[in-house]
């Protein structure tokens, strides 16, 4: 990469921090965190929040925090926090010692709550779930004082103290934060600062009765890190006054909040509470299915860390929603992939093929290319011999127009090896089934190249009968029909491909790839980026499909311009 090419495009957050920068608003400080509730595994949106704090704590030799917002402790598991901080590492990003837990600060949050209490700026409210909405108001109508909005600090302090010690029931009180019911934010219409929950959390188990509501715990976990530009999505701008409103009411340091517009990916859903749903209900194998948009998914389907962050670097940030096509994704990778991925030779629907002319019992090493688009990556040698397996859709008994490959009394290349020209077909005498092709080679075409200049129209990978590995491929597509799932209303799962995953068992691949560790990638010539799956025995490699070799974003940007 050219220092020109590396210089970061210019956003509207970048213009925040460089101003901020500049005045010394936080004593030339960049502070950011990423702030995942661990209730799910991260997917490609996280990436795009991820690679924004750590991206621009890096470029402004600041410091990113990684924080577990753990205040809802029904919904959270110690296994997503475990995952959380594997993916977080795997994209490439590195926190240091600066790893934290909202709920390390349960006992501080619990102090301010008790100076806002004492400042009269908030108060215990003894009215149920039901009645706190209704009493809420709508976007036109304001809302209705609670008739315990004017209790006494004494009252206030004296309750809160044993909404803590769990005197009551769940759900019987809430403390609210005392602003205006009238406001035509609903946010400011006395927001619930915590809750009466009995439920042990993973850390702090049963030692709090009572928990602090998002709004509440995220401004002054901000403050005690002494963040500087807290990032986050569109969805909590009308949030933002109120978290400046918390942090005004205290003599504390105060961070910026910027919103971004979240991630949008077609032909997938980026949320977790609808991820969640297709791993409990089975449609995916888990959380890491290679048809997920989950980072553990990406990664097991064969995505590098580096085609993720240069593809959130090209989506940018802006300040409104849209949906990224899935092909530039794809694009991303197949370029990543394109320059180091050692190309090899698999087959994956096996055509017997065999050689009569070619001496029985004979072996022939032949020199392959590893990589054309880097010659630093060497050769290697395949071999060839008498029997050998092509794919079948490389040939027409009887070829329509415009298919170049074999076909009776055809003659084509294979790759590395020999002109082969197709005599004889070989039926299943019950099917009518083509079994087997018989060829004969000319000798004087080694490596691929015809000494009288002639020429052929096709070049086809093949590999050696008895020298070959069988492999499982998994072949992927979408995990739903429409770009859109759900938009129109419907149950998003409504929308699932009956196709997205195709496993083919008796694939054929270069005895060289024996024993290739799980999450190594190569490129079947032909026929796309494979990865090796963590299924793989010694026995049988399985290789999941990254990608096919064919790139349609430029076409999708065409269409768009
Ligand atoms: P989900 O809707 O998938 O549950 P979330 O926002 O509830 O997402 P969090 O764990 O709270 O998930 O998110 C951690 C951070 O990642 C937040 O700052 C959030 O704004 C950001 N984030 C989540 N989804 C996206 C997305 N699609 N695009 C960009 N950022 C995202
Ligand atoms: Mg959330």
């Amino acid at each position: 990469m050219t220092t020109i090419d590396a210089r970061p495009t210019p956003n509207f957050i970048r213009n925040i921090i460089e101003e901020d920068l500049k005045t010394g608003k936080y004593g030339k400080r960049v502070h950011t965190r990423f702030p995942p509730e661990p209730n799910g595994y991260l997917h490609i949106g996280h990436a795009k929040s991820i690679c924004l704090n750590f991206g621009l704590a890096a470029e402004y030799k600041g410091l990113c925090n990684l924080r577990f917002d753990d205040t809802n402790p029904t919904k959270e598991e110690v296994e997503y926090v475990e995952s959380i901080k594997e993916d977080v590492r795997w994209l490439g990003f590195d926190w240091a010692d600066r790893l934290f837990y909202a709920s390390d600060y349960f006992e501080q949050l619990y102090r301010y709550a008790v100076q806002l209490i004492k400042s009269g700026k908030a108060y215990v409210c003894d009215l149920s779930p039901e009645e706190i909405r209704e009493y809420r108001g709508t976007l036109t109508a304001p809302g209705k004082e609670s008739p315990y909005r004017m209790r006494s600090v004494e009252e206030n302090l004296d309750l809160f103290e044993r909404m803590r010690a769990g005197e009551f029931e769940d759900g019987s009180r809430v403390l609210r934060a005392k602003i205006d019911m009238a406001s035509g934010n609903l946010n400011m219409r006395d927001p619930v600062m915590y809750r009466i929950l009995r439920a042990t959390h993973h850390r702090t188990g049963d030692k709090w009765r009572i928990y602090p509501m998002y709004d509440f715990a995220h401004c002054f976990s901000d403050s005690i890190e002494g963040i500087t530009h807290s990032i986050c999505t569109l969805e909590f701008e009308d949030h933002r006054p109120l978290y400046d409103w918390f942090l005004d009411q205290l003599d504390v340091h105060h961070p910026q909040q910027i919103e971004f517009a979240r991630l949008n990916l077609s032909y997938t859903v980026l949320s977790k509470r609808k991820l969640v749903q297709l791993v409990e209900g089975g449609y995916v194998t888990g959380w890491d299915d290679p048809r997920m948009p989950t980072l553990a998914g990406l990664r097991r389907r064969g995505y590098t860390p580096e085609s993720i962050q240069d593809f959130c670097e090209r989506i940018g940030v802006a300040k409104r929603e849209s949906m990224v096509d899935m092909a530039l994704l794809e694009h991303c990778l197949r370029e990543d992939l394109n320059k180091r991925a050692p190309r090899v030779m698999g087959v994956l629907r096996p055509l017997r093929v065999v050689i009569d002319n070619y001496p029985e019992g004979q072996v022939e090493e032949l020199e392959a290319v590893n990589n054309p688009e880097d010659p630093g990556m060497g050769s290697r040698r395949v071999p060839f011999s008498r029997v050998l397996y092509i794919e079948q859709e490389d040939f027409r008994e009887d070829p329509p127009k415009k298919f170049y490959r074999l076909a009776p009394g055809r003659e084509v290349r294979l790759r590395y090896a020999y002109f082969i020209t197709c005599v004889g077909v070989v039926k299943d005498e019950q099917t009518g089934e083509v079994v087997e092709l018989r060829c004969t080679y000319d000798p004087e075409t080694r490596g691929g190249d015809s000494p009288d200049g002639r020429k052929v129209k096709a070049t086809l990978h093949w590999v050696s009968a008895a020298h070959a590995l069988e492999a499982e491929v998994r072949l992927y597509d979408h995990l739903f029909l429409k770009p859109e799932p759900g938009e129109d209303g419907q149950d998003f799962r409504t929308y699932l491909n009956p196709k997205s995953l195709e496993i083919l068992t008796s694939c054929r691949v270069e005895p060289g790839l024996a024993g290739a560790t799980p999450g190594s990638r190569y490129q079947f010539e032909r026929q796309g980026y494979f990865c090796v799956d963590p299924d793989s025995s010694n026995e049988k490699p399985v290789f999941n499909r990254t990608v096919p070799l064919r790139d349609s974003w430029a076409k999708v940007e065409k269409a768009q311009k």
